[in-house]
């Protein structure tokens, strides 16, 4: 009978279980975008701080990520991460509440295979307190190594708990700065595009006032424009006690212009007598708008009834003279202010002048009484 070979025990890592809420625990730890920053004095003093409390050759901070850990500080360790599979850490964050400490890894089934213990750096014993995020999951943990067998005792434990929290605070702090930083960049970014569109709508808005107060196809004043210099021109003269005078000018005729010549015709000759307005208006210190259709308004300010008559006079003579090309006159109705009258009674008066005009045979001025 031959005496049984012993059969070497089969060399096998049992690899760490993943934590049920794995999505959100990744996602919660890549939100702390630590994951491969530069080492950092702050975390680099705390583990300094748990290697001399604890008397181990070997602290860190570790975080685990999809498939690896990652050092955030180290101290007796020359890499910067390590395969999840492998990681002592990995299994410390299953359990989260706790700190997880392996006096002798040689006897214990889930790490005397691993090549950590049977490698380089030959890990004995192992103390992780998990480091937690402030929903409490796990990113990874504050970890003391030592090559040989051991514990630790209460007050070390509890002054690694205690740095483990505070190096979860720190990575908290980093987090809202962070955060707080790229929402300050986000609202200056914010507060120029407001300043921007502010801008356009401003000269969109003195544009559109602009057009407002423009006819498009003379140029000239138009009828609201001219209701506000009226308004402000009668407040001015009542005031200063000085005179004020308003025409209104109508093309004689004119449907038969149009009929006879066609529409462009048409405008072109209201195009013309606009400029002839514009041009005498300018000359008067007075304004010019176009009041509608072939309708047109003058404020004669500081000229008396009979200045402002032998104005329009003058102005009517202009028109029948002007080389228009056409046989273009205006008939013209004139009202001088009277004492307490508002623009709506001086107008009404005006008009009436220019109907009386029309009657008289057109292609003359009449003065309201
Ligand atoms: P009256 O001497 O009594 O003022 O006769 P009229 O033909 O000038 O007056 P009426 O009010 O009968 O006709 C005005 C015409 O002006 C009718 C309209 O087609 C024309 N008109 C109004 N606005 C425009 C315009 O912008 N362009 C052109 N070409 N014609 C216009
Ligand atoms: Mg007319
Ligand atoms: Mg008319």
């Amino acid at each position: 009978m031959s005496t049984p070979v012993p059969v070497p025990r089969r060399r096998r890592v049992i690899r760490p279980g993943v934590p049920d809420n794995e999505v959100l625990r990744q996602a919660t730890l890549d939100a702390y975008r630590i994951l491969d920053t530069p080492p950092e004095a702050a975390f680099d003093d705390l583990v300094a701080i748990a290697a001399a409390i604890c008397d181990v050759p070997i602290a860190v901070v570790t975080l685990i990520d999809h498939e690896r850990q990652w050092f955030k500080a180290k101290l007796g360790l020359d890499t910067q991460e390590g395969a999840r599979d492998t990681a002592f850490c990995a299994h410390a964050i299953l359990q989260p509440q706790e700190t997880m400490v392996v006096r002798d890894a040689t006897e214990d089934p889930r790490f005397r295979d691993n090549p950590l213990v049977n490698g380089i750096p030959h890990v004995r014993f192992y103390a992780g307190a998990p480091l937690l995020a402030t929903n409490g999951l796990p990113m990874g943990t504050f970890c003391v190594i030592d090559d040989r067998p051991r514990d630790l005792a209460p007050d070390q434990r509890a002054a690694l708990e205690a740095l483990s929290r505070q190096a979860s605070r720190l990575m908290e702090l980093q987090r809202v700065s962070g955060e707080l930083r790229l929402q300050i960049e986000e609202r200056g970014w914010y507060e120029q595009q407001l300043l921007h569109y502010q801008q356009e709508l401003e000269s969109q808005n003195a544009d559109l006032t602009e057009q407002s107060m423009t006819d498009p196809l003379t140029g000239l004043s138009n009828r609201r424009a001219f209701a506000q210099a009226v308004d402000a021109a009668i407040d001015a003269a009542t005031r200063d006690g000085t005179p004020l005078a308003i025409a209104v000018v109508d093309i004689d005729h004119f449907k038969t212009i149009n009929d006879l010549h066609g529409h462009a015709e048409g405008d072109r000759v209201l195009q013309a007598l606009g400029a002839l307005l514009k041009q005498d208006a300018g000359a008067a210190r007075g304004r010019v708008a176009r009041y509608g259709g072939e309708e047109f308004v003058l404020l004669l300010a500081g000229l008396t009834d009979a200045a402002a008559a032998l104005r329009c006079e003058h102005l009517r003579e202009a028109v029948a003279l002007a080389p228009t090309g056409l046989p273009v006159t205006v008939s013209i109705g004139v009202a001088a202010l009277r004492a307490g009258e508002d623009a709506t009674g001086l107008f009404a008066r005006a008009d009436a002048a220019l109907y009386q005009a029309k009657r008289d045979g057109r292609d003359r001025v009449r003065l309201a009484p």
